[in-house]
């Protein structure tokens, strides 16, 4: 029986057709079976091309990513990460697998990506009292990136690290240059719902050969080049499968088509949504366009009480799925206890926003379905 319901609208499912089936059965009729092999190496080289990185190296997920970034970036037992607090959980996780520790920290207003001010005040305090955070993790949130020609600089100026968890954030652009390409490392996620899918998978990007060539061999069971099974440190069996990265390419060669339409429904949205003054729809910052991954809104809390809870509940009934904006992490019971800075703009956003259905195979008429019933529910 499938997962996805008949008639029933989700968030942001899988557009999967007869490319990935050929792919699939293409890895298959190779005998390429075994974990690793031709299509890992080509769908390697060809999201390395994408986002303009000189070495990608395909993994099980977008977590194991981060897990092995932050690992080579120098994060170890007591360091501490600064980590917006707007973000999916599996940003903060790998901070916590190394037996390190989150500083929360709040996003702009504007693009819901760290705040820069906030940022620069921490680290001029820890630069006069107290410790350096051992990495700074920049999150482009719903695809949105962040503001990358500002925190490069800023990070480099105290010699941290950045890496990029541009998870949700594959097609987007920030100053004409493409999501993946900034930091000292990237992360990309295939999960079934983001805007390219493996099923399940990810990607840690950088320009690094040596960092690489590192996470590679600790992603393969940290193997040394010995005929017998010899190991020096602890391994992980973090590698994408032969099979998964066929349908990755597959995907790949389709996601140009993908962006156009996600920012089309977002644009849908957005007139639609006008004639509501007390309803936005986040647009793009100056500094980039976002692939619209998910168009999300807000919705003035003065006008509508417990307005995000009504339109969710409404399109539930029917048959649509919607989403709350991610649950900060310093509200998270996980983190209750973890260092913070904090402006009150991720709490809002929880607060108020509401992720909208952002599927590219949703028709126009899809669209006008949704906000018909958030029209109703408000009024
Ligand atoms: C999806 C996601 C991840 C994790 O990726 P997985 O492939 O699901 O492990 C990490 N960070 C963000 C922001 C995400 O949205």
């Amino acid at each position: 029986m499938s997962r996805f319901k008949r008639d029933y609208l989700h968030l942001s499912p899988p557009d999967i057709g007869d490319t990935e089936a050929a792919g699939i059965i293409r890895a298959l009729r190779s005998g390429w079976v075994a974990p690793l092999g031709p299509e890992v190496d080509a769908f390697e080289r060809e999201i390395a091309a994408f986002t303009g990185r000189a070495h990608a190296v395909a993994l099980a997920s977008g977590t194991a990513a981060l897990h092995l970034a932050y690992k080579h970036a120098g994060v170890t037992a007591g360091s501490e990460v600064v980590v917006p607090t707007l973000t999916f959980g599996a940003t903060a996780f790998p901070v916590e697998y190394l037996g390190a520790h989150p500083i929360f920290t709040d996003v702009d207003p504007e693009s819901w990506t760290i705040d820069l001010e906030l940022l620069a005040d921490l680290l001029e305090r820890r630069a006069t009292s107290g410790r350096m955070p051992a990495a700074i993790v920049a999150v482009d949130l719903f695809g949105v990136p962040c503001n990358y020609s500002q925190l490069l600089p800023l990070a480099a100026e105290y010699g941290i690290p950045v890496i990029a968890d541009a998870a949700e954030a594959l097609g987007a652009d920030c100053e004409a240059r493409p999501a993946g390409s900034f930091g000292e490392s990237a992360v990309l996620s295939f999960n079934g719902n983001k805007i390219i899918t493996t099923s399940g998978g990810g990607m840690y990007l950088t320009d690094d050969a040596d960092a690489a060539a590192k996470v590679r061999y600790w992603a393969t069971q940290s193997r040394e080049p010995q005929p017998w099974y010899e190991h020096v440190e602890t391994g992980y069996n973090y590698r994408l499968s032969n099979l998964l990265a066929a349908v990755g390419r597959a995907q790949l060669e389709r996601l140009p088509s993908f962006v156009v339409r996600r920012r089309e429904i977002r644009a849908l949205y957005t007139v639609l949504l006008s004639t509501l003054p007390a309803v936005t729809v986040m647009a793009d910052p100056n500094w980039g366009e976002s692939n619209a991954w998910l168009t999300t809104i807000q919705i003035d809390p003065e006008v509508h009480p417990n307005g995000p809870t009504r339109v969710r509940l409404a399109l539930e009934e029917a048959n649509i799925e919607s989403r709350p904006i991610w649950k900060p992490m310093h509200q998270q019971p996980l983190f209750q206890g973890a260092k913070h800075e904090l402006t009150g703009v991720a709490d809002r956003a929880f607060r108020d926003g509401l992720c909208l259905p952002s599927g590219t195979k949703m028709t126009d008429e899809d669209v006008e379905r949704v906000v018909e019933v958030l029209i109703r529910a408000l009024a």
